[in-house]
């Protein structure tokens, strides 16, 4: 089990997660108040570079990390094991990126929820890995449904930019919005997925599983936001606008800033998540 974000933090998406506690363990803590974290991530394509299970290896190691800042924060946490059963409707007619519908995840959400606040959680954050739009309704709805006429308060833990192309209203109490200072310089052209951010991003926590031999070879996209919309229409608009399944500059990846990025996300969330606490 590992707190950081360093290349030896976790390969097991279990790690450090309340899979490795007892029932008891977890018992007691839920009633001490300790809050719990649920990453959602999805199995997808990650073009010729990533692996498949990217979007939950991240979030995952982002809620080791977060786990810690909240201790320091005088919070304790339990990590919830990641779901990675997520829905792809931009990568999905890409191989290797199921196709769950929407349904069934809200709906086991929605179960696990009801489980959590039986068990005495008060506070549930929800976090995304994955930037379909389709999959982060999904989460919300999943939160709505698993919460409703339940004593647990459950959120979406959320960057504002994602809670903005969502349309979330901004006193939504199924949101708690964070926003990471800027870790690196603005980009000219959309990097979105399985580029630049997010190859860094794996070099910083899984290195092994990055295929950094071929990254040298990958052509950066240069897309601009009218090509964003036609990829985001998803399936075979994506596949066709995206042949090699990603989107931005994965040569341009470093492994400090995927750690910058990293940790200023985990700041923020950590910071979004004490002021929720503190005030509900
Ligand atoms: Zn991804």
């Amino acid at each position: 089990m590992s707190g950081t974000l360093g290349p030896d933090g976790g390969i097991s998406i279990l790690a450090g997660t309340m899979a490795e506690m007892t029932a008891d363990e977890v018992a007691a803590a839920a009633k001490a108040g300790a809050v719990a974290l649920w990453a959602f991530g999805v199995i997808e394509q990650h073009g010729p570079h990533l692996p498949t299970g990217t979007d939950i290896y991240l979030p995952a190691a982002k809620l080791r990390r977060t786990r810690v800042l909240l201790a320091e924060r005088a919070i304790t946490a339990l990590i919830v094991p990641a779901y990675y059963w997520g829905v792809n409707h931009v990568s999905g007619a890409f191989p290797a990126s199921p196709r769950v519908r929407p349904e069934v995840m809200a709906e086991l959400m929605s179960d696990v929820i009801g489980s959590l606040s039986d068990d005495g959680f008060r506070h549930l954050f929800c976090v995304t890995g994955h930037g379909d739009a389709e999959h982060n309704r999904t989460i919300h709805e999943g939160i709505r449904r698993g919460s409703a006429g339940r004593p647990i308060r459950a959120s979406f833990l959320a960057d504002v930019g994602m809670v903005k192309r969502l349309g979330f209203a901004a006193d939504d109490a199924l949101v708690t919005p964070f926003q990471p200072a800027p870790s690196g310089p603005a980009r000219p052209y959309m990097d979105v997925h399985a580029g630049e951010w997010e190859t860094s991003a794996m070099l910083a926590t899984h290195p092994a599983l990055v295929r950094d031999a071929v990254l040298p070879s990958l052509v950066p996209t240069n897309f601009e936001l009218e090509d964003l919309m036609e990829w985001r229409r998803g399936l075979e608009h994506a596949k066709r606008k995206t042949p090699l399944g990603y989107l931005g500059d994965p040569a341009a990846a470093s492994l400090e800033q995927g750690q910058r990025s990293l940790e200023a996300q985990c700041v923020a969330m950590a910071d979004a998540i004490a002021a929720r606490v503190a005030v509900v």
